[in-house]
């Protein structure tokens, strides 16, 4: 169950339903299951984007499922010390904590509904890495990691960050209140989320109730996935079948139509579905390891930057953790 709630769902601003005269409702293009893997020091991901080409999804590049886990004491893990260049992360912690640290003399704990929004730009060092008493303790821990694109313009800008506390994610609800939408970052017809992007995307939580449907205004301009984080329902003009850790493409048009089964399992009461879209960036991408740049040339350069110490120096006051992997990168990343 997702930390961040409502105790009275028809009190918030409602997103009323596109026009079905001038806006086409979204046929579903792919939909496809994320594998399971192992991430950083070993904690259970589903790697969402997986098996989906870049062009589908740009301005986005990657995302990991982190859990849904229910940790044993001993037993939360993290990642390393590890750079990044040239796109933004962002980390949304639904249910658990995490702490952060990095070179740029940033860091803090994102915790039950919290965004972290890092601007990696030019180059970064950080790691992540559950709090000491959550290790010693076991418990929830479910959240999400997306990589977004940076354009060739704003590849090379100093590192940024935003946090973004649960409490200011922008809450509203569709027509009959059977759906809560929690706009992160973009707007969602008018309602807009604390999130600020160097490309526009809108990033949305729904959690719609058993039976309910969703039909949200989508910028036709912006392409549209949907990802479910839990629970089982239906997606696009044909209603195509959905369920947890898959991901639904949509094609052309200005709608996103949802719905979740009148029957969900017990652990997971509820549809909850991640909405991400955004303008192609509609450059060449070349993506090795912890870099997301133009040009091979380039990752080139991002490795000698790294291993010659311009990306950063992990600072004196470094929180507990074995050292970073040298030259061995990431497959898919971090
Ligand atoms: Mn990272």
């Amino acid at each position: 169950m997702p930390a961040v709630t409502v105790e009275n769902i028809l009190v918030l601003p409602r997103v009323p339903a596109p026009d079905p005269v001038v806006a086409r409702p979204r046929a579903v293009r792919s939909l496809t299951s994320a594998p399971k893997g192992l991430e950083g020091e070993g904690f259970p991901v589903r790697r969402a984007f997986a098996g989906v080409s870049m062009r589908d999804l740009d301005p986005f590049i990657h995302m990991d499922q982190m859990g849904e886990v229910e940790y044993a004491p001993g037993e939360p893990k993290g990642t390393p010390w590890h750079p990044h260049r040239g796109f933004e992360t962002v980390t949304y912690i639904i249910d658990g904590t995490f702490v952060h640290q990095d070179s740029n003399g940033g860091g803090g704990t994102i915790t039950n509904g919290d965004t972290q929004w890092m601007t990696a730009g030019a180059g970064i060092l950080h790691i992540e890495a559950p709090p000491p008493e959550l290790v010693a303790s076991g418990g929830l821990f479910h959240g999400i990691q997306l990589w977004v694109n940076l354009p060739a313009a704003n590849k090379w800008n100093p590192p940024r960050y935003q946090d973004i506390r649960g409490s200011e994610a922008t809450l509203a609800t569709t027509p009959d209140g059977g759906a809560l939408l929690r706009v992160i970052a973009g707007s969602l017809a008018g309602q807009d989320g604390p999130g600020a992007t160097f490309t526009p995307i809108t990033l949305v939580h729904a959690t719609v109730s058993p039976g309910a449907a969703a039909s949200l205004p989508w910028p036709s301009r912006f392409n549209a996935l949907a990802y479910v984080l839990a629970g089982r329902g239906s997606v696009g003009t044909d209603r195509r079948p959905i369920h947890v850790g898959q991901l639904a493409v949509f094609g052309d048009g200005e709608a996103l139509n949802l719905s979740a089964d009148e029957h969900q399992d017990a652990a997971s009461p509820a549809l909850e579905v991640l909405l991400l879209g955004g303008q192609p960036i509609g450059e060449p991408v070349v993506h090795y390891g912890p870099f997301v740049m133009n040009t091979r040339d380039e990752i080139i350069q991002a490795l000698e930057d790294y291993q010659a110490g311009r990306l950063g120096q992990i600072p004196a006051s470094a929180l507990p953790h074995r050292q970073p992997d040298d030259v061995r990168l990431p497959e898919a990343g971090r």
